[in-house]
């Protein structure tokens, strides 16, 4: 999709500081962060939402999610995490290029999420 901005930054036709990648996946940084160190897992290629992406490609989001989340708690951004990815516009999807929300969270921080 040439007018997707997540589709740029996986050409590499923007610079963007990746935090870990694999074949199909890669994290940055939010540009617009809600808490310190708040990262996007993005795929590579274009898919709309969660039902658009195959789930053969599970195993590598997981180690995705998994190897940014494990850099957010060595370098201290993170006590703990929350992981949230938005469907649909109806549920806050701004950007329609797949990518799932990584929430460092500390003790004490007073973010309310579920439960
Ligand atoms: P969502 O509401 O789940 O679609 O979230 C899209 C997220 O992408 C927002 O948190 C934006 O701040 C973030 N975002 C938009 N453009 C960029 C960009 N060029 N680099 C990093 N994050 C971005
Ligand atoms: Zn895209």
């Amino acid at each position: 999709m040439s007018d997707c901005i997540f589709c740029k930054i996986a050409k590499n036709e923007i610079p963007a500081n990746k935090i870990y990648e694999n074949d199909n996946f890669f994290s940055v940084f939010d540009a617009n962060p809600r808490v310190k160190g708040h990262s996007l897992v993005i795929s590579k290629r274009h898919f709309k939402n969660l039902l658009d992406m195959p789930s053969t490609l599970g195993t590598e989001l997981l180690d995705c999610i998994k190897k940014t989340a494990i850099k957010l708690v060595e370098e201290n951004m993170a006590e703990g995490f929350n992981v949230l990815n938005n469907n649909m516009e109806v549920a806050g999807q701004v950007v329609k290029h797949f990518h799932v929300h990584i929430l460092p969270r500390k003790k004490g921080d007073g973010i309310k999420m579920i439960g």
